[in-house]
């Protein structure tokens, strides 16, 4: 299996193709033409078709920061590399200094005149599934966190800071920020206002629902506008493991290192999805990418309440179970409607689910490897409508109701 570092990019939402590998692309660029004082872009195939709504003008201006930058869409060209291609030229005093070539290819992941930049790390874990890596912890007597130090290397810690960084000032920013997200569907922010809600709240299970989804939400709100967050296990769910986290912090003082430790065992958790199934809304519907993100979180949070491996996997299968057959069915392609709201329910199934396994773990009858499996059958099963193609649900039938 390979590194729980594939789980966590930090990088510009809201998507992993259309962001997230041109903020790379440009970051590349600023650092070989260091003399340059102007960059032109040009965007092909669906990075010109569908760039605008994926925020990807947006992520290019933003990376090249005070260098000016012209950006060019071509729709008509055909005879590309890859459908997600660009071409990134540097310029100064109007003498060309270089052209790059760019695909990005998915994932954050972007190729450069062939040359491949990629998080990936290689196989580096041995075992491929829950049930073996608890009977290494049970031989070896060390807790899943253990387990990933021994195989990632004590660098992992500070891998995992700088997520836990990231993932701060995301769910911040989302919670001091208001108005209209970008891409005209007129979907407002609320993180502020359910934060202010949840404050005033006297009920305490009530209370405690909006403080959580506050975080959730100021999260995927800032994913949506295109801001800089951490794929959790994808830009889409980027809300539900940083807004447990965040609410454990600031409502129990929860100390960094433990929240480092539980950014582990998601991270393994992730990764075994990763391996065996898919975290994809396109190849599984979102029960792969807001099932995935609320299993990481109910493990995360299992393991920060001092729960132990059987715990955890309970945990974990529970969450994953209880998001089973859920589509991926984004209205206008952007990861507003449903994904926002979703991210906030995901956030307090995951503390549903750390709960109950808390009490329930020594009957189960499902494994977390399991309900992997399963999860990726019924992915399979879906049909493609259901699977980020814009073809079903709420993408096909959404009309505006409300203002
Ligand atoms: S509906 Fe699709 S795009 Fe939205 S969070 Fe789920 S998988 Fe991601």
């Amino acid at each position: 299996m390979k590194s729980i570092r594939e789980i966590y990019k930090i990088g510009r939402g809201p998507s992993s193709s259309h962001t997230m590998g041109p903020e790379r692309a440009c970051l590349y660029m600023k650092e070989k033409y260091k003399r340059a004082n102007c960059f032109e872009v040009t965007l092909y195939g669906s990075l010109a078709k569908t760039g605008a709504g994926h925020r990807t003008d947006y992520a290019i201006r933003q990376t090249f920061d005070r260098v000016p930058c012209l950006i060019n869409k071509n729709t008509e060209k055909t005879d590309l590399p890859h459908p997600n291609t660009m071409e990134i030229a540097a310029i100064r005093n109007g003498e060309v200094l270089g052209k790059e070539t760019v695909c990005s290819i998915g994932g954050g992941d972007i190729e450069i005149n062939g040359v491949l930049f990629t998080n990936d790390s290689g196989e580096i874990y041995p075992e491929s599934t829950f049930a073996e890596i608890a009977v290494f912890c049970k031989e070896k007597d060390v807790t899943l966190s253990d387990y990933v130090s021994v195989h990632e290397g004590a660098d992992i810690w500070n891998t995992l800071g700088e997520v836990w960084d990231q993932m701060q000032k995301t769910v911040y920013a989302g919670l001091h920020t208001e108005g209209i997200l970008p891409g005209g569907l007129g979907v407002r922010r609320r993180a502020m206002e359910l934060r202010a809600v949840g404050k005033r709240e006297r009920n305490l299970i009530k209370k405690e629902n909006y403080l959580i989804a506050a975080c959730a939400y100021a999260a995927s709100e800032e994913n949506a506008a295109g801001e800089r967050m951490v794929t959790a296990p994808t830009c889409g769910a980027s809300g539900v493991l940083p807004a447990v986290l965040y609410y454990e912090k600031e409502l129990f003082g929860v100390d960094r290192d433990e929240i480092i430790q539980a950014l582990a065992v998601a991270g393994l958790v992730g990764q075994l999805i990763k391996t065996n199934a898919s975290v994809s809304g396109a190849e599984a519907g979102c029960q792969a990418e807001i099932g995935s993100a609320c299993a990481m979180a109910a493990a995360a949070l299992a393991a920060l309440h001092g729960q132990g491996i059987q715990q955890i996997e309970c945990a974990a299968e529970m969450a994953m179970e209880h998001c089973l057959g859920l589509t991926c069915d984004p209205v206008g392609g952007l990861v507003q409607i449903p994904c926002i709201e979703r991210n906030a329910v995901a956030a307090l199934k995951a503390y549903n689910a750390a709960s109950l396994a808390e009490v329930v773990y020594d009957n189960r009858k499902v494994s977390f490897d399991l309900v992997v499996k399963t999860m990726y059958a019924t992915g399979k099963d879906l049909s493609a409508c259901y699977r980020e193609t814009a073809d079903g649900g709420l993408a096909k039938l959404y009309v505006k109701n409300f203002d």
